[in-house]
């Protein structure tokens, strides 16, 4: 018995369908036309992390006690990261490790630090220091091509398709790493490098185009090595085109609830940069180096090129602030004032139900309670308000000293792309496989982890959120 679940981060079929009515695309093709398949709906918010977290404890965010990349710690006065010990609850292939299954997972986000698992674990991003590899000494075992984060990223001095040659490579590297540990019952691999291009190459119909194709060539790999096993293709959520991105503690501060303090910002001078080397030119050299390495200098020179967006952190006020924001329509009431939430909750809901948009549209769809959203034993830690967004206009939490990303000034930007496109809670799944029939169903991503379970044999934990799909 063999399962490879293929994740391709911020996947939606929207794209891929009028390429599958072609003729093209033949491995998202077999799941489209001969598998189980159509949407899969995300968790909320609809990214990354707690997406992927999602599929592979087959729980919601209130039981998994993630909502976010990060988490308000308001008695630190600090935005805090969370990585994988963040997370409660067991993944999926911690229960057929404990079977006997061997397992291999590659590359999936919110991973870092790898936990023990019966095989192999590569984390995904967001890396921290120290091991990143589970045995430890897998890592001596890593190839060359093998990079261990995408470093061919879309900026404003790069030709596109230069940047996507070196995309098509990292793409590949995934289903070979699959192939390389193929003696595993279950494989899963993440491509993240899809969702970078559809952030930023949305309306590139040649560029995005060439990422469908290089993802379909591994599927198809996959397919034919796959041929007696089943095979899973999901991703984490989706993605569609926005038309704006605004920043939502900005509307809070013009609103008074968010109280914004004296802050002398630090000058990075020309000369600053200069020591740096010339920018790309830097850019391009460091790709000579090891992985390790090109990702530290990269990141460096992108910070001190674009001036746009200042953390939250040093510039507000603590103790003043009654509401605080972070991406994607969550807010969180300050524990201050705790005693007077249901005032700034209904305040907060009469802000953000009159935020409309630069061409005169509302912003937020539907405005919640977290408890309304989400449920499970983390539910208290739950942001107070969760504000889905019209999806074409992405909220986004640092500060930059403009409510709309389309005023800030051009020169600002640096070596920064406009983002195009952004997240959609509608994702993709297909299954194929031995007594799989073609048909389409609309699942849920706490679905996949319940469904794996049942193809090996094993039992659901009473636990997780979602059902079996076959
Ligand atoms: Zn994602």
């Amino acid at each position: 018995m063999k399962v490879v679940v293929i994740g391709i981060d911020g996947a939606t079929w929207d794209p891929v369908i009028p390429y599958i009515e072609k003729g093209l695309l033949p491995g998202y093709s077999q799941f489209w036309n001969n598998g189980l398949h159509g949407p899969l709906i995300s968790t909320i918010p609809y990214i990354t992390q707690p997406g992927w977290k999602a599929y592979s404890m087959g729980k919601n965010p209130g039981k998994m006690g993630v909502y976010f990349w990060s988490k308000i710690d308001w008695k630190d006065m600090k935005i805090k990261n969370i990585n994988s010990l963040g997370f409660d609850g067991v993944d999926y292939w911690d229960i057929l490790g404990e079977k006997g299954y061997k397992t291999a997972i590659i590359d999936m986000p919110s991973t870092f630090p790898p936990k023990p698992v019966n095989g192999v674990l590569i984390t995904g991003i967001p890396h921290g220091s120290g091991n990143w590899v589970y045995p430890p000494e897998f890592e001596q075992k890593i190839p060359e091509w093998y990079p261990k984060e995408s470093v061919h990223l879309f900026v404003k001095n790069e030709d596109p398709k230069v940047t996507m040659d070196g995309l098509e490579k990292e793409i590949k590297s995934r289903f070979d790493m699959a192939e390389m540990l193929w003696d595993h019952d279950l494989i899963h691999i993440s491509v993240v490098m899809n969702d970078h291009v559809s952030h930023f190459m949305w309306n590139n119909e040649e560029i995005m185009y060439r990422n469908l194709k290089a993802n379909d060539e591994g599927i198809q790999r996959i397919l034919n090595k796959n041929k007696d096993g089943y095979t899973i293709l999901m991703s984490d959520h989706g993605n569609g085109p926005i038309e704006d991105e605004f920043y939502a503690n900005e509307l809070l501060a013009e609103h008074g609830i968010l109280i914004k303090k004296e802050f002398r910002e630090k000058k990075i001078s020309r000369e600053d940069v200069v020591k740096f080397g010339t920018k790309l030119g830097l850019d391009k050299l460091a790709r000579k180096l090891p992985y390790s390495f090109q990702k530290r200098i990269i990141q460096r020179i992108q910070h001190i090129e674009s001036s746009m967006e200042t953390g939250l952190e040093e510039k507000i006020d603590w103790k003043e602030t009654r509401v605080i924001a972070l991406d994607e329509g969550l807010f969180y009431v300050n524990p201050l004032y705790y005693d007077e939430r249901e005032d700034i909750i209904e305040n907060l809901r009469k802000i953000l139900e009159n935020f409309t948009s630069k061409s005169g549209k509302k912003v937020y769809k539907n405005i919640f309670r977290g408890d309304e959203v989400y449920w499970g034993k983390y539910v208290n830690e739950a942001p107070d308000i969760v504000a889905i967004t019209n999806e074409i206009y992405h909220q986004r939490y640092p500060l930059s000293g403009y409510i709309w990303a389309s005023d800030i000034p051009e020169e600002k930007w640096g070596y920064r792309l406009r983002q195009v496109g952004h997240h959609r809670i509608q994702g993709i799944f297909g299954l194929v496989g031995p007594g799989i029939e073609a048909r389409y169903t609309k699942a849920s991503i706490y679905d996949l982890a319940p469904t794996i379970l049942k193809i090996f044999g094993c039992e659901i934990p009473k636990e997780m959120d979602g059902k079996s799909l076959i």
